[in-house]
């Protein structure tokens, strides 16, 4: 008997008919004669009105009730899906996030989950019930509810399957794999068979969604056995795991994220501990800096530019601007009309001209790099949004379709 954690994503279980597809592949798996634990998102775009419901009333609302509010769509799914799992003759339970024993840190709608106790879940288990959890969210030391940050109900499963000591983490979703590149921006782009972790977690975190980053980095620290399949077809998925073999592939994939702006603080002094005080202050607000550039101090004054998620622009403009005096710069800009456009493979760090390549690609397309950023498995470049899937067409045509 194995234990097998199934996540299903929003798509996968949006209406009734999906729903029973999803109770169908539940029911089997554990007539199979294994224990199942399914991990469920909130139907098709229940996340999304909820936010824009929130919109309409309050233009700011706080982190606490917004993660209230969101929470409720996972909790709807699940026991929904129980609901149908018991016409199909099994006995199924659903459980919330502190129900399942998620405690997290207090970071309201960014929450990293710090433990799972599973009691309560291996006990359903034991008492021959099929688990349903709600995926995305949990509680923090104040009894409050927190929800994972977006697409965060992968992480819930592989949280679950890592504290339950799973033979298997599925992630049931849309797409029947890891691909090349988003399917739905590339037609052609390849299905992966495996991908490691390294380069899958590199993927997500440059914006290939299919996985939630963090529930990555957690299968590779806890070793689970992780797999993306379809919920719509019964074709093989993509595995992620631990890997040497794929060392041989140049480049595994290309990825996209349009949530980005990009910020330029013009015409700082061109003196020691400028960058320090510049970004410590960013970090003091908690916002995270991705790429960063710095031009080459001219008449003792520099310009540095550097970008942050999309959501957190305004806040960074307000910090920087309320520091204006301190800093001592002329003047900001902040474009939030940009979008990143990456590679990742492991076998990059060792071949030479990847770089060139891909830049090659870009020239050809006609499409302009504001900025590059490398590291031993990625090459990232900041462009026109506007720009950002013909440029990922064009880097996966050259990378995939030339050899
Ligand atoms: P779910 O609701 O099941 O969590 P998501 O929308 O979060 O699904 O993730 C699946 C989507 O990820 C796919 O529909 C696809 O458009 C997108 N995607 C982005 N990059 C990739 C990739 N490299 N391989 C597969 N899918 C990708
Ligand atoms: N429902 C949440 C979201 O839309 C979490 C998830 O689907 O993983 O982001
Ligand atoms: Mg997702």
């Amino acid at each position: 008997m194995s234990l097998i954690v199934q996540k299903f994503g929003g798509s996968s279980v949006a209406n009734a008919e999906r729903l029973l597809n999803v109770a169908r592949i539940v029911t089997d798996t554990y007539r199979a004669g294994n224990e199942v634990v399914v991990v469920v998102s909130a139907q098709g775009d229940t996340t999304d009105d909820f936010i824009a419901k929130a919109a309409e009333l309050n233009a700011r609302p706080s982190k606490r009730e917004m993660d209230v509010l969101l929470s409720a769509g996972e909790q709807i799914s699940m026991s929904l899906l129980a609901m149908t799992i018991q016409t199909l003759g099994c006995t199924a339970i659903s459980l919330t996030g502190w129900q399942a024993g998620i405690q997290t840190d207090i970071n309201y709608s960014e929450a990293r989950i710090r433990k799972v106790k599973p009691e309560r879940v291996r006990s359903e288990l034991d008492r021959g019930r099929i688990v349903i959890i709600a995926g995305f969210q949990g509680i923090n030391k104040q009894d409050d509810i927190t929800t994972l940050g977006r697409g965060g109900s992968d992480t819930t499963a592989v949280a679950i399957a890592a504290s339950l000591g799973a033979d298997l983490c599925q992630i049931y979703t849309d797409v029947d794999g890891v691909y090349t590149a988003d399917p739905r921006i590339v037609p052609n782009a390849r299905k992966l068979t495996e991908i490691t972790y390294d380069e899958m977690l590199e993927l997500a975190s440059l914006g290939a969604q299919v996985l939630h980053n963090r529930s990555v980095e957690m299968a590779k620290k806890y070793n689970v056995d992780l797999e993306v399949v379809s919920s719509f077809t019964r074709n093989p998925g993509t595995k992620v795991k631990e890997g040497s073999d794929m060392e041989k592939m140049n480049v595994s994939g290309v990825a996209r994220d349009n949530n980005c702006a990009r910020i330029a603080v013009i015409n700082l002094p061109d003196e020691p501990g400028v960058a320090f005080k510049v970004f410590s202050l960013l970090a003091k607000h908690k916002i995270n800096v991705d790429i960063i550039l710095q031009s080459v101090g001219k008449n003792r004054v520099k310009t540095i530019s550097f970008t942050v998620p999309q959501d957190s622009a305004e806040e960074t403009r307000e910090v920087l601007a309320n520091a204006k005096g301190q800093l001592g710069f002329e003047d900001l800009s902040v474009n939030t009309e940009v979008a990143k456009v990456s590679i990742v493979g492991a076998g990059m760090a060792s071949n030479s001209g990847v770089a060139a390549k891909m830049f090659e690609a870009l020239a050809m397309a006609g499409i302009n790099i504001r900025m590059i950023s490398t590291s031993e498995i990625k090459i990232s470049v900041l462009i026109n949004e506007e720009d950002s899937e013909k440029a990922v067409k064009a880097i996966h045509n050259k990378f995939f379709s030339e050899e």
